[in-house]
Formats: structure tokens, sequence, C-alpha cells
């Protein structure tokens, strides 16, 4: 059974009793200083014992009445410095500010002239390095994970006004066509965009389901699939066309797109779906795999469901996670829902230099990851019959800051040890597939075969457009979602002036 904590409410009834207020309008017209004084509304969640052992999501969302507290801690500071931390400029203060007299209607509609996914965004953006980062209140409080709680009522609106019929506006057809590689966030925003322009919009996708790494990558505990599928069957119904199982660049080119099968234009949003590795020894061993590999097997393949599950997934006892980013958080956490009895974050810096939301590694640790800080694997022991028995480790100190600003991590010299584990996730970051770009040697491209555009959006190759990880390198989910709405705008400027 799923056990769930009890929210840390504020009673809303008993300040409506001292303070004599009309509620949400009291609320509303507190003074700043009293705003500052209402605690953050904590995020009800599973209980960390129970969720290690199920998929379900682990955050369950506010309630109305958080949600109304919550926005009223906003201070709607005249300059907004949220809305400068935030990639795609939302109106924070707006919706925030809507929310706390309890116009959830409008708050939605202020958050979606500017972003299209926020059900997702809200649960998995990194908030505290972006709008909470830079709100007022978390300066205040010297601590950016007490700023407005922007995420979470970002998401309680999207999950609200997504059990609700909404109807979209189309322009009228434009008799133009556009081929978008790629269903993740980006390519899923730029159509939605142009679907509502006029144009006629056919997604190709690699794989048999689109969502992208928000499928395949995030798991179910953090982002369940019926959010994304809900954004899919939308562009669905405004008459996006998805072509699976589809592999540009091997079924068809982007100049065959272009040239031969009548495409005006092309946005390429591929992603950066190729892992990196290591290069140590033992690296072929049985058991080791990238984390790509294991999350797409237990996410889109729901090897979890062990029953009906489209793949297997090797059953570890003993796991050990090499990095220190929300995949590694995602690949760990995963392990240990799918059997695992001890797994390790094996990270050569320490928590602070962790590239992972705070709230992820937080999680991680309640659930009882172990946490293997300034230790890196040096190489990778197996048995007889190839299978990894064991990983050599060195323990390292930080040194002075490097050319990125963080402290740089040295090899303790003669601190080797020997860590007895059966499987080896390597989570290390990803780079751009050179599918694409090697069979368009039009495309521009960086040393690290990112493609290059303008700030419309569009590539060395006329009506070619690209955004998204595969021009930015691993990013968010919200700096592909922009790309997304800025290439949209490009590519309708390109085919209507
Ligand atoms: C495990 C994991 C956890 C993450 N967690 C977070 C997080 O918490 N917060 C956050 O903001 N970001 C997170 N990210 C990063 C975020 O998911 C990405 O930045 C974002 O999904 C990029 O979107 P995109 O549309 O550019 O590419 P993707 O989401 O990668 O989508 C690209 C799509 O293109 C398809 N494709 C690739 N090649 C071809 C081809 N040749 N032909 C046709 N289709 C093709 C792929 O199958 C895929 O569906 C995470 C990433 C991973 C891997
Ligand atoms: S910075 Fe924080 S307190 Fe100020 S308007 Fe934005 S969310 Fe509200």
């Amino acid at each position: 059974m799923t056990a769930y904590k009890t929210p840390q409410t504020l009673d809303l009834e008993a300040l409506a009793i001292k303070e004599n207020l009309n509620l949400p309008e009291g609320l509303a017209n507190l003074k700043a200083k009293e705003r500052a004084a209402i605690p953050q509304q904590e995020m009800p969640s599973q209980e960390a014992m129970a969720r290690a052992c199920n998929m379900e999501e682990v955050a369950l969302g506010y309630t109305d009445n958080q949600v109304i507290v919550e926005a009223s801690r906003c201070l709607e500071c005249k300059n907004a410095p949220c809305v400068k931390g935030c990639p795609v400029s939302i109106d924070i203060p707006g919706f925030v500010g809507a929310a706390a007299k309890g116009n959830f209607d409008e708050a939605l509609e202020i958050i979606k002239d500017s972003s299209m996914l926020p059900a997702i965004c809200g649960r998995v953006c990194p908030q505290e390095k972006q709008c909470m980062e830079t709100c007022t209140l978390g300066k205040m409080k010297k601590d950016p994970m007490q700023s407005v709680a922007i995420g979470r009522i970002e998401r309680y609106l999207a999950d609200r006004g997504s059990s609700k019929e909404s109807k979209v506006d189309k322009a009228l057809p434009t008799g133009k066509k556009v081929a978008i590689v790629g269903s993740g966030p980006s390519g899923l925003t730029t159509a939605a965009d142009l679907a509502r322009l006029g144009h006629d919009v056919t997604i190709f996708e690699a794989f048999h389901k689109a969502g992208g790494v928000t499928v395949y990558g995030i798991p179910e505990f953090r982002l369940p699939k019926s959010i994304v599928q809900q954004e899919v069957d939308n562009l669905e119904a405004m008459g996006v066309k998805f072509v699976y199982d589809y592999l540009i660049g091997r079924t068809r080119t982007i100049e065959q797109l272009m040239n031969e099968d009548g495409f005006d234009s092309v946005y390429v949003a591929n992603g950066a779906g190729l892992p990196k590795f290591m290069n140590i020894e033992g690296e072929n061993l049985v058991g080791v795999f990238s984390a790509n590999e294991f999350l797409t097997r237990a996410n889109l393949m729901k090897a979890y469901d062990r029953g009906n599950a489209a793949t297997p997934i090797y059953q570890s006892k003993k796991v050990a996670v090499f990095g220190g980013g929300n995949v590694a958080m995602d690949a760990a956490r995963t392990a240990l829902r799918m059997g695992a009895e001890e797994v390790h974050i094996v990270y050569r810096r320490t928590e602070a230099e962790m590239p992972a939301r705070v709230e992820e590694v937080h999680h991680a640790q309640e659930e009882g990851i172990i946490f293997d800080l300034l230790t890196n694997p040096t190489k990778i022991i197996g048995d007889e019959n190839g299978r990894v028995t064991a990983i050599e480790c060195l323990k390292y100190q930080l040194g002075e800051p490097d050319e990125s600003g963080r402290r740089r991590p040295e090899a303790i010299e003669g601190s080797e040890f020997t860590m007895e584990i059966d499987t080896c996730i390597t989570a290390l970051g990803n780079s751009s597939n050179p599918l694409v770009t090697g069979t368009t040697p039009e495309l521009n491209i960086t040393k690290w075969g990112n493609i290059i555009v303008n700030e419309d959006g569009m590539t060395s190759m006329p009506g070619v457009f690209a955004g998204g990880d595969i021009v930015q390198g691993a990013a968010t989910v919200i700096l592909a979602m922009g790309d997304g709405r800025t290439a949209a705008k490009g590519i309708h400027d390109y085919l209507t002036k």
C-alpha cells in the first residue's frame, strides 16, 4: 500500500480567524512582511521507503489551499527578478498573483502565453537554478529553496487545467508542409505553434513513441508518461501527423524531405542521445550499461512491469552509477525500484558541485541511495565469464577552480580501493548523434557536433531550422521548448514572407 506524508500545510482556517481575513481575498491583502513570514508549503509526497518499491509519482502535488497560500507568499516585486531567471520569460508575478486570488484558469492562460508544456516544466525544470534563484523572497531568506515555489504552483495549475477541455484556435490552412525530426519537447512545441498557424506538420520519430527524453529517459516516478501522451494526443487532435520508427539520416535524408517529399521547411530537433563513456578498462564487460540504455529499457519498454514488458532488464544486486547529474539520479533510483539491494552514486566532486536538481538528490538520499563522493572508478573488474564483479576506485580531493569555475578534483595518490559491484551504469552526459548532421554536409556544426543556428533558429541550409539539445548540447526541457518557439516563429516568417 502506498503511504503518504502529511503535507506541512498552513492551516488556512486558523490563519483566517487569527488575521480576521476573508479568503482568498484576505491573503492577497497581507502586507509584504506578513507574506514573507508565511512558511513555504511543503509538497505532499510518497513516504521514502514505500516509493522506493513502486514506480508511481513521488511528488503528489499541492492542494487548492496550499496553492493559494504558497502563491500569497509572492511579494509582487515591481522589477520581477524571477522572470529574468526564466529561460522563456513567463509572467511569473502575473500567474502567481492570479493563483493567489484563486483565479486558476486565468493563471494557467498566463503561463500558456509563454510555455506550452507547464505540466512537464512544473515537474522537471531546475527552478532553484532559474526563477527561484533570482526570486526576492529566496534572497531575503538566503536560500533559493525557500523562494516562492513557482514550479509547484505551475504544476498544480497545469494538472487542474488538463482535466478540462481546451479549445484551440487554428488559422486557415496555408498549404505549406513542415517536417519535424524528433518528437521531444522541442519538436512538440514547434509542431503546436506551427499547426496553430495553419501549416501542415509531420513529425518523424525514430522510436515507436513520441516524447523524446521525457518518455524514454525521465522515469515515471518523476514524470508520469500519461502527461506527455496527453500533449501528443492534443497535437494529433490539431491535425499534426506522427510517423514512428522512422530514422531521418537513414530512412530519408533532410535533402530528400526538402527536394523530393514536398516539405517546404524542416525543423531538426533530434536531441543529444549519444552516451559518453569513461574509456576505462572493463567497460565492455557484461553488466555495464549506459544510463540511456538502462533507462530506455526501464521507461520506454516498461521493463519494470515484468509480466508485460517489451524487453528484459539485467537483474542487479549491487549497482554503481557513475555521474552526478539528473541522469545519474534517475538511473540510481530506477535501479533501486527494479530490485537492487544496494545502489551507489560514484561522483568525483562533492554534493555542492552536483549538476542534478537539489530535489532529486534529496529524494535519492531519502530513498537510501549511497553517495560515494570524491570518488572515481579507474577500472571495472570481471570474472571468467566476463561479468562485472567489482570496480577499482580512487579517492579525490578538490583543488583550485578550473575554467568552469568549479574546483578541480585531484586524485589522492595511493588511495585505491575496490568495491564489490555486479552492475555499472555510466551517466556522464550525452553528445549529439551524428546521423542527421553526418548525412547533411550543408549543415554547419560546432566541433562537438552541435548544429549552428542564427537568432531565428535557421541553420546554414535555407529553410532548415534546428533547436533543443542538438543545438544547445545536453541541456533542459525548458530550453528545448524555448528553441522550439523561436524556430516556429522563424519557420512561419520564412514560409510567409
Ligand atoms: C535521464 C534524463 C533526465 C533528465 N532530467 C531533466 C530534468 O529533470 N529537467 C530538465 O529540464 N531536463 C532534464 N533532462 C534533459 C532534457 O530531457 C532534454 O534537454 C530535452 O528532452 C531535450 O529536448 P529535445 O526535444 O531537444 O530532444 P529529446 O528529448 O532528446 O528528443 C529528441 C527526439 O528525437 C528522436 N530522434 C533522434 N534522432 C532521430 C532521427 N535521426 N530521426 C528521427 N528521430 C530522431 C529521438 O528518438 C527523440 O525522441 C534529462 C535528460 C535525461 C537523459
Ligand atoms: S521575485 Fe519572487 S517574490 Fe518577487 S515577484 Fe517573482 S516570485 Fe514573487
